[in-house]
């Protein structure tokens, strides 16, 4: 049976999806974002549990499970789903680097009966590389790829999408990629009719700019399956983590967005 690679869990989480969330954050990411919370997922090999533990990290860190081993898990908050609407989410690093885990997973989930939610930035490698998605002349890699990601979509309830930035030459100076793989994502995820929200982190002078919103929002209208677009404030919480792991954290002398000004910009959307 397959296994993942698993970076660590959250049993009780409310921020990410509806109700009650059993988050898995995935182990790997190809992504590099100046912000990241979460610079200990980059890595597609695990730690040792000696390292996490020096690295002060979560106990529960860096294993591989298989899919059986998780829907176990998972059965014993079902009565915590089903009172709050909520159910599993996962997270990362970047989930859709592990597409064969994650589409067992979610189909075992449905027989479940387990909402299933997927966060992710909506970039493979594949997906990167397409100008035009919906062409019907595309490569038979690209559409192995393509036939994947819509099997994965027919046993996900709910897909949150990072918009690291609007601009693809912003989106870039952020992440080190542009936004071709999560604009294509976007159009799979419409035409398959999953719901949507997006997410915006609004970092100070680098994503607030009202232009940028102003875009944002115009993309969201333009897609009927957008339920919701999310501003999240920029936060240093994850900082001490780029210390351990000899990273150079660029936003040191950024301050976290001022609720005030972010409540501004929720009004405006
Ligand atoms: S996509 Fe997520 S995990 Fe990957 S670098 Fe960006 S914020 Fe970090």
């Amino acid at each position: 049976m397959i296994k993942g690679k698993i970076h660590s869990f959250e049993s009780f989480g409310t921020v990410d999806g509806p109700g009650i969330r059993y988050v898995i954050f995935m182990q790997g990411c190809p992504l590099r974002c100046i912000y990241c919370h979460n610079p200990d997922t980059w890595s597609f090999s695990t730690f040792s549990e000696d390292k996490a533990s020096d690295l002060n990290f979560a106990e529960n860190v860096l294993k591989e499970y298989n899919v059986e081993e998780i829907i176990n898990v998972l059965k014993r908050y079902k009565g915590y789903f089903s009172k709050s609407g909520g159910g599993v989410t996962v997270s990362g690093g970047e989930p859709l680097m592990q597409l064969d885990f994650l589409i067992e997973l979610f189909k075992s989930c449905r027989s479940e009966g387990i909402h299933t939610t997927l966060d992710t930035s909506g970039y493979t490698p594949v997906l990167a590389t397409i100008q035009n998605i919906l062409a019907n002349d595309i490569q038979p890699e690209v559409k192995a790829h393509l036939l994947k990601l819509n099997e994965l979509m027919k046993y996900t309830d709910l897909v949150l999408l990072d918009i690291k930035h609007i601009d693809s030459e912003g989106h870039k100076e952020i992440t080190g990629v542009d936004n071709v793989s999560t604009l294509n994502f976007l159009m799979l995820l419409q035409k398959k009719n999953i719901p949507v929200w997006l997410r915006y982190v609004v970092i100070p002078n680098i994503t607030d700019n009202i232009e940028f919103i102003k875009r944002l929002k115009l993309l969201a209208d333009s897609y009927a399956n957008v339920e919701r677009v999310e501003l999240l404030p920029f936060h240093k919480m994850g900082e001490f983590k780029w210390e351990k792991l000899n990273l150079r954290y660029t936003l040191k002398n950024t301050p976290a967005f001022p609720d005030e000004q972010l409540n501004q910009l929720k009004e405006f959307l």
